[in-house]
This record gives C-alpha cells, sequence and structure tokens, in this order.
C-alpha cells in the first residue's frame, strides 16, 4: 500500500468522486474497477464454486447412468462428458483457488458456455423423444449463468443470451413443434429479463458497497481536521514498517513536530485560527510525505509525525530544515510567539540503523527526547539523534549522544 501524498490526497476522492459521477453502465474508472472486481469474485467464490461442483457432480451422474442405460446413440455424449466438461470444470474448479482472477473468469466462462451449448443439444434430443421437461435443465442453467455463478452483468448477459439461442437454434432446426417452441422462447425471455434485472441489481447494490466501505475504511484512518493519517494508522503502520526495515536491514527515521507556543496562538487569535493554522501545516507536512514508504499523521492535539523509510543521510537533515523553512514561509502571524514574527514548529528526528538494538518505543521516545531539547534550546529549530553516534553539532543541528 502507498502511504505517500498520492494516495493521501487522491484516494479518499476516487472513491466519493465514483460514488458521486454515479455508475449507472456498472462500470468504475479503471483504477477501481480492478478492485470492485477483485473484492466481487472473492464475496461470490463460494457460489461459484458450488456451481462448478454441482455441474461436476451432475455430469459424472448423468454421463455413468447413460452409460448404464444408453444405447450407441449416446456415446457422442458421453465422451462429450468424460473427456471435455468433466477435465474442464476440473481444470476451473482449481482454477478458482489458484489462477489470476481473468484466468478463472475466462475458465468459468467457457465452462458456462460448452455446459449451455451441451445443454441445449441434449435437452433438444430429449423434447424429441418426448422428454420436453429436460428443458427446466435448461432454463435453470441460464438461471445460475445470471445470478450464482458470480458474473459481472456483462459477461453473464453475453453467455445467457448465447446459451438461451443456442437452445432455440437447436429447437428450431431439429424441427420441434411450434407450440413447445413458442412456449419455451417465452419461458427463456422471461429467465432472461428477470435473471438480468437481478443480476444488475445485486452488481449495483455491490459496488455502492464496495465505494461506501471503502470511503468508511478511509475515514476511520485519517484525522478529520488535517486529512492526514490518524495516531491509530501511525501506531499500526509503524509496528509493520519496523518489522520490515528490521528483515530488510533499512535505517528509518522518525520526525516528531510540534507548533511552537501554539496555546497562545489560540489565545490571542481564537480556536478557529488555530485549526486554519494547524490545516496549513498539516500541508506542509504532507508534502514531505511523498516517497512510497513514508507516513505523515498527526499524532496529537499540535503534534505530529513523519516516519521516513531508508532515508539517505543527507534526506533525512535536509527534510526537517526545509519544514522548518516551508512552516516559516507560510508566514502566519503570530503575535504570542517568542522567539519569531511568524508560526513555527520545532523537530526532534531519530535516526536508527537497523543494527540499532531497539524498540520501536524506544526509537518514538528517542524522537520525543530530541524534540523536547528543540523547545529547550530555543525552539523553532530541529535537533537530531542517532543511533549508534555521539555528539555533533552542525549548523542549525545538535545531535543528542546516544547508544
Ligand atoms: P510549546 O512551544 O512548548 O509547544 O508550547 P505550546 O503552547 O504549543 O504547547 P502546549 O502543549 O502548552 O499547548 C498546545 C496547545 O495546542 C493547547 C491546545 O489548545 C492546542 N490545540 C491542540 N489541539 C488543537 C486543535 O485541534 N485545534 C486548536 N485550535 N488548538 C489545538
Ligand atoms: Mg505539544
Ligand atoms: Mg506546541
Amino acid at each position: 500500500m502507498n502511504y505517500g501524498e498520492t494516495v493521501q490526497q487522491s484516494a479518499d476522492t476516487l472513491y466519493s468522486d465514483q460514488l458521486r459521477r454515479g455508475f449507472k453502465r456498472l462500470r468504475f474508472i479503471d483504477f477501481l474497477e480492478e478492485e470492485f472486481r477483485e473484492t466481487y469474485q472473492s464475496e461470490n467464490g463460494e457460489k461459484s464454486r458450488l456451481t462448478i461442483v454441482l455441474a461436476l457432480v451432475i455430469c459424472v451422474v448423468v454421463t455413468v447412468i447413460s452409460q448404464a442405460v444408453g444405447g450407441e446413440g449416446e456415446s457422442a455424449m458421453r465422451a462429450l462428458g468424460l473427456a471435455v466438461l468433466v477435465p474442464m470444470l476440473l481444470l476451473t474448479l482449481v482454477a478458482s483457488y489458484r489462477a489470476t482472477r481473468i484466468a478463472y473468469q475466462f475458465l468459468l466462462g467457457v465452462s458456462a458456455l460448452v455446459i449451455g451449448l451441451a445443454g441445449a443439444v441434449v435437452d433438444v434430443k430429449a423434447s424429441l423423444s418426448g422428454m420436453s421437461y429436460y428443458f427446466a435443465a435448461q432454463a435453470s442453467w441460464i438461471f445460475m449463468i445470471w445470478l450464482v455463478m458470480g458474473f459481472v452483468f456483462r459477461p453473464a448477459a453475453y453467455l445467457a443470451w448465447a446459451v438461451s439461442i443456442a437452445y432455440v437454434a437447436a429447437a428450431l432446426s431439429a424441427g420441434l413443434p411450434t407450440e413447445e417452441i413458442i412456449f419455451e422462447m417465452s419461458m427463456l425471455l422471461t429467465v432472461n429479463l428477470l435473471g438480468g434485472y437481478s443480476c444488475y441489481k445485486i452488481e449495483y447494490a455491490a459496488r455502492v458497497n464496495f465505494l461506501e466501505s471503502k470511503l468508511l475504511n478511509q475515514l476511520a484512518q485519517r484525522d478529520g481536521l488535517t486529512g492526514l493519517f490518524n495516531r491509530r494508522s501511525f501506531d499500526e503502520y509503524v509496528d509493520r514498517i519496523w518489522r520490515q526495515s528490521r528483515r530488510e536491514g533499512v535505517t528509518v527515521a522518525f520526525l516528531l513536530v510540534d507548533i511552537d507556543y501554539f496555546k497562545s496562538f489560540n489565545d490571542v487569535y481564537g480556536h478557529q485560527a488555530g485549526d486554519d493554522a494547524l490545516k496549513d501545516v498539516a500541508k506542509v507536512l504532507a508534502e514531505a510525505g511523498h516517497r512510497p514508504l513514508d507516513l505523515v499523521a498527526r499524532y496529537g492535539g499540535e503534534e505530529f509525525a513523519l516516519l521516513l523509510y531508508g532515508p539517505s543521510r543527507e534526506y533525512s537533515r535536509e527534510l526537517p530544515e526545509s519544514l522548518l523553512k516551508n512552516v516559516q514561509g507560510r508566514e502566519i502571524v503570530h503575535e504570542g510567539s517568542e522567539n519569531s514574527k511568524y508560526l513555527s514548529i520545532s523537530i526532534g528526528v531519530a535516526i536508527i540503523h537497523s543494527d540499532a538494538e531497539r524498540s520501536v518505543t524506544g526509537a518514538i521516545q528517542m524522537a520525543d527526547e530530541a524534540l523536547y531539547q528543540a523547545k529547550e534550546n530555543g525552539r523553532n529549530r530541529v535537533v537530531m539523534a542517532e543511533s549508534g553516534t555521539t555528539n555533533v553539532e552542525t549548523g542549525r543541528f545538535r545531535s543528542l549522544s546516544v547508544g
């Protein structure tokens, strides 16, 4: 998952835009469509597997019975059953667990079609020998294509109509009585209209549900005021990425950012202006979180946290400096500040190399101590702590001595 700026700014709007724009033709923008189809397939996985298993059982049973009972004429159908349908269904079943979505849907589609076509031939033959009730099997298969096999609307429509038309064509060419054909055609029309309508409705509801639950998920991860990730997301992400960094031997940097004299900013300009300033600072920080595995979060109140994954030495020095500069560059006048005309921030940085024997809590604690030091040293500055180094002072930096 990309936690960077692009996602931060765009993900919420992708889902809500799509919801607002609607999708009468049952299609999202490509980026969401792919994700939806994956979800839809996995939600329908059980139903469609059940159909395959049922079809397999029926196929085997019918072939065995016809073997026991049947005469010469049935041998072609038996061969089709054993040599084509059974292996094809087995393959589809395996694909439902192992193959990519496209490959599985393709096999499922081919199975639905081949069984539908073979069924048309068998059912029309049965009708010719007086067993016109076989038609019910054809109608149920079409119903399954629409509603049970888990196809989205369009492929379901192609398949259901193809199988229906094949049946009518077989019936016409076999010369079934006109009355019977008219009756069956109207049955097929009814099944297709009702099946199609329900399939559309079900998919439409699934799409709404997909977008809404994605949006809810996003909202739960975000801070309402600034749109940054919230503390909970930060904690969860940090746990995961910390383990990854230890496995891969990658350096991680934590930045804790705190607005200077913010209480007095609220006192002088009011809470609303305070909120606006928080949003401004958040924007500056969000711009810094553009690398794929970096994360920017509102840590609480007027504190923010940044995690940098595998930053170079230069980057972890230059970035906090540029944050200081950019926040000042916003020129948010702050009469209540004791050290600057404009609103400023202080930053504590902890750079933790992969060989450091530290817990993630210890690492954040290190950044917190550095932040405290930055406040003590006069605010509007950066203090860096680096695992395994001794005191160094460079420019505006002051490094803490840490193990
Ligand atoms: P320091 O320079 O030492 O950080 O001083 P400070 O005044 O910034 O720190 P302190 O912790 O005393 O005050 C933090 C203030 O941040 C207090 C609180 O009113 C304000 N604050 C926290 N969350 C919000 C918020 O969501 N909106 C607004 N407007 N203010 C907030
Ligand atoms: Mg604070
Ligand atoms: Mg503060």
